[in-house]
């Protein structure tokens, strides 16, 4: 599979505050990746050191085997950005911002163009600084997917949207995937996720904790193990396992020994009732959030 985007040991320290430490990852040509975390976890630190909008303190990145530079225009012209809280403190109408923007491209935009501010129901003749958040986000969106970039990075895309407009927003990232667009998806709202993503990166405390297909995370990560036996308590020594609930002779537990293995360990003891249920996504996020 061809690697479009590959983060080295990527390390930011914002004076003695850590960003992140030693994140690595790949993106894979044409996957859309989720990146989750809650506030604070370093994404957006993550995203703009990727962009060069802020100096890494330490590792490297490459676009398509070559080192992300600043000053690489073809690069830049390859990659769309949708930040997380945008500035546009303009006197410029909407207009006028799309028709800038569009003069740094060497290509007529305008058919796409077109079709984002229909599609997303966008006014192009309100002034810039006066935009509601969600409307700016649109403008975002039009900015960030108009001249149809290879990568597309969006860093908490829906806030602010509502949800005729995610709706829109979410077909038009499954038609980008058709395309072969690669889309690094930042968020921290985990039902997005489940929705759109092939593969997701953990990062908490500015660490990557996981990096795993959507479909793995769910298989083995985690369960929920209700069973009733008269060796309770060894089970709970021998598992080492944090008891949710414990009543006369029957436990349930949030497992995360693979399953086959959990059983040989439960043939050792006495056992008359045995229940495993899968955790759901969010359930496997939430784990990996506390
Ligand atoms: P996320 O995008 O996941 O919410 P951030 O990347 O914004 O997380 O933040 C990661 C860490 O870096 C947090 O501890 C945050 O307080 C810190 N941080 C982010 N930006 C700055 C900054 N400009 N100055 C100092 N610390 C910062």
């Amino acid at each position: 599979m061809n690697k479009i985007l590959n983060v080295k040991n990527l390390t930011k320290y914002y004076g003695n505050t850590l960003g992140v430490k030693n994140v690595s990852f790949e993106l894979n040509e044409g996957e859309i990746f989720g990146f989750i975390g809650p506030n604070g976890a370093g994404k957006s630190t993550t995203i703009r050191s990727i962009l060069n909008l802020i100096n890494k303190t330490s590792g490297e990145v490459y676009f398509g085997g070559k080192i992300l530079d600043k000053n690489d225009i073809e690069i830049k012209k390859s990659i769309g950005y949708l930040p997380s809280e945008i500035n546009l403190y303009d006197d410029l109408t909407v207009k006028e911002m799309l028709d800038f923007h569009e003069k740094f491209y060497d290509r007529d935009l305008s058919k796409r163009r077109k079709e984002l501010v229909k599609r997303l129901k966008l006014d192009e003749k309100k002034k810039v600084e006066n935009l509601s958040l969600g409307n700016s986000k649109k403008l975002g969106i039009v900015l960030a997917f108009m001249h149809e970039p290879k990568l597309l990075i969006l860093d908490e895309p829906t806030s602010g949207l509502d949800p005729i407009i995610q709706k829109e927003f979410f077909s038009l990232l499954k038609e980008e995937k058709q395309k072969g667009t690669t889309i690094l998806y930042s968020t921290h709202v985990l039902n997005e996720i489940s929705k759109i993503c092939d593969r997701v990166g953990i990062i908490k405390s500015g660490k990557l904790l996981k990096v795993e297909p959507i479909s793995q995370l769910l298989d083995k990560s985690l369960s929920y193990v209700t069973l009733s036996s008269d060796s309770c308590e060894k089970i709970i020594k021998k598992l080492n396992i944090e008891v949710i609930s414990h009543e006369d002779n029957t436990i349930k537990f949030k497992n995360t020994i693979e399953v086959n293995k959990l059983i040989k360990i439960l043939s050792n003891y006495n056992i008359s009732k045995l229940y495993i249920e899968q955790a759901t996504l969010d359930d496997v996020f939430l784990h990996y959030y506390e």
